[in-house]
């Protein structure tokens, strides 16, 4: 059977590395950017390791100007979630790629991705909320800028804040200011940790950040003390099994930690992280876990339910989203 069709719930995506190439590329064509070495010979985004990543990815991103770019990036994105049966979704959204951190041009940014989303939700059936992220590698004083564009933000739609970019700048704990002000304006929190990071990046997660989700955190499984706490303390991973194989931290699906965590009790989601990057999809995660695991619709179905009680939305979405997820 295809997965397809089967509802999902996915709460780790990146808004830019979710980009489909070809809306990338029209965009470079409109305005006339040169993206020499962003894409291969077949027209997929095209890195080395994760350094390499990343820099490819904010190349890919210099085509996003405006905040009509952003909305009709949205829409772009929200297709190709809404065409691989995610119901729900969480993004996470850059304010230092929205207007440099300047709380009115951040506004009008979020005000075009809410408009597309919703047009979304009305054609398409599928939900968005916000998460803002900070960028790691750009530091702590900007990551406090990108806090306070959250913190303006907070409400309905922009639910939580994170943090993303290059685990190797610096420490968790670095960014206690940026999660404090967060916090205090009613966000929920997550952090991508122990991807790149060993299993005392998680900890630190935990205990300087406080987050109630990580991003990733697969790498506490070589840490048993790790992974009990993660369960004890129902702290949600959000995995992304072949954002993680292609970058290099496990040889294939099978030999992902994913499996063994959940076996640990510790609460597993599955997203796409950067899907077109990853040659990805939610099918194709669903599709691969299929094949290495055997897992089949009553595992999804409580990977999915797990996913709706982690999701930083509010209890009439998070309510609704159950009832689809029920009925199917
Ligand atoms: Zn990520």
């Amino acid at each position: 059977m295809s997965w397809k069709d089967f509802p999902k719930v996915e709460l780790h995506m990146h808004l830019e590395g979710a980009a489909p190439p070809a809306f990338v590329r029209g965009l470079a064509q409109e305005k006339n950017i040169d993206l020499t070495g962003v894409f291969d010979e077949r027209g997929n985004y095209t890195f080395r390791d994760f350094v390499h990543f990343l820099q490819v990815y904010e190349a890919a991103t210099q085509v996003l100007k405006t905040p009509e770019d952003y909305g009709r990036l949205t829409l772009a994105v929200l297709e190709q979630c809404a065409e691989n049966g995610v119901i729900y979704a969480e993004s996470f959204l850059s304010p230092d790629f929205c207007g440099g951190r300047d709380v009115t041009a951040w506004k009008e940014y979020l005000h075009a991705m809410q408009e597309a989303a919703d047009q979304a939700e009305a054609q398409m059936g599928i939900t968005l909320r916000g998460i803002v992220t900070c960028i790691r590698h750009f530091g702590p004083e900007k990551a406090r800028e990108t806090a306070l564009c959250a913190a303006e933000t907070a409400g309905d739609w922009i639910t939580g804040f994170g943090m993303g970019g290059d685990e190797g700048m610096g420490r968790q704990g670095d960014f206690a200011w940026a999660f404090d002000c967060a916090r205090e304006a009613g966000l929920r929190l997550t952090t991508h940790a122990g991807e790149f990071g060993g299993p005392e990046s998680v900890r630190q997660a935990i205990e300087d950040l406080k987050v109630e989700r990580i991003g990733h955190g697969v790498r506490a499984i070589e840490d048993p003390a790790l992974v009990d706490i993660l369960a004890e303390r129902e702290i949600v991973l959000e995995v992304c099994p072949g954002s993680n194989v292609v970058l290099g931290l496990y040889p294939r699906f099978a030999a992902h930690p994913i499996a063994k965590l959940r076996e640990a009790g510790v609460k597993v989601t599955v997203s796409t992280d950067d899907p077109p990057f990853f040659n990805t999809t939610m099918t194709r995660e669903y599709e691969e876990l299929e094949r290495a695991f055997g897992w089949g619709a009553e595992d999804f179905a409580e990977l999915n339910r797990i996913a709706i009680e982690a999701a930083f939305c509010d209890e009439g979405t998070r309510k609704r989203i159950k009832q689809r997820l029920e009925q199917a």
